[in-house]
């Protein structure tokens, strides 16, 4: 492994930095601050990149939910805000950290041995950053806004004069709503309907590099809907907490098979059991095909 970040300049004040693992986070500079959208998983040491980039100016890290691959690398800064109602527990996170760290090596995605920030640093004294809520870096704005779903208070930041929301996980193009934290999918077609209407013309994620545009909100509500039609899902396993199952519902518009594709469109939501006594008819494709999927939060 070469290195563990890589930095990409997408212009006017805008980084956005993936660490070996394949999360993202996004540094937004201003004249007199910077901000630190997300923080990564933690795996090597982010200040460092961080105050290289923001050239002396004060950082200001702004979570966007609790997960421990959003929050890890904020154990190495001192102003770190999040929503109160995130209500995070730290001893959860840092546990399935730990636990992550171990297929990350396994996998050769993070080196035998790497800096591990939860491990490194302090854990945060958290700040609260609300809706409504605007930080001012100098020339830059940026504003909180709710987008519940994958966490029940996750949190979007809206570079006001770029027009550019920075969503972490709160639309995905696999979305995750299995969570004991996650809101019903109902909810969260209403968080897209939300979206439809904030001032934005494009955002980022927390797991992909990909500027998705206001017009490709449809396609996830279309997986929404597909979602809340009844249909059964697929039974889905998380690979990084034991027992923990969802079901998969595949878009039926989704352009690509390929579930790493920005194009693909699918949701997780809470585990439904089969019914038993349904049977499956003879020579039908479709939903029972293929059951039995796993993988990562994305
Ligand atoms: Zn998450």
């Amino acid at each position: 492994m070469d290195k563990i970040f890589t930095v990409t300049d997408l212009g006017d004040g805008l980084w956005e930095i993936a660490d070996s693992v394949g999360c993202r986070c996004y540094l937004v500079k201003g004249s007199e601050r910077v901000a630190l959208v997300d923080s990564c998983v933690g795996v090597g040491d982010l200040r460092p990149v961080v105050e290289g980039l923001a050239g002396g100016l004060p950082v200001t890290v702004l979570l966007t939910h609790r997960h421990h691959d959003h929050i890890a690398g904020s154990y190495l800064f001192d102003d770190v805000r999040i929503p109160r109602e995130e209500e995070v527990d730290l001893g959860v996170e840092e546990e399935q950290n730990l636990h992550a760290r171990s297929f990350y090596v396994e996998q050769g995605r993070a080196p035998e041995g790497a800096f591990w920030a939860m491990s490194e640093g302090r854990r945060p004294n958290f700040s609260h950053f609300e809706e409504g809520d605007v930080l001012d870096l100098g020339g830059v704005t940026i504003e909180g806004y709710f987008l519940p779903g994958h966490t029940d208070h996750s949190m979007g930041y809206l570079l006001r004069e770029r027009r550019l929301l920075l969503a972490g996980d709160a639309v995905t193009p696999c979305m995750c709503l299995f969570f004991p934290e996650s809101l019903p999918i109902a909810d969260w077609r209403q968080t897209l309907d939300k979206m439809g209407e904030m001032p934005f013309d494009t955002f980022r994620i927390g797991h992909y590099s990909h500027e998705f545009t206001k017009d490709d909100l449809r396609g996830f509500i279309v997986a929404a809907d597909y979602a809340l039609s009844g249909v059964r899902g697929l039974s889905w396993m998380y690979t990084y907490i034991e027992g923990l199952k969802g079901s998969l519902y595949i878009s039926p518009e989704t352009p690509t098979d390929d579930a790493d594709s920005p194009d693909f469109r699918a949701v997780i939501g809470p585990y439904v059991p089969r019914e038993h006594k349904r049977r499956r008819r003879r020579g039908t494709q479709g939903a029972a095909a293929g059951d039995g999927e796993s993988g990562e939060e994305r």
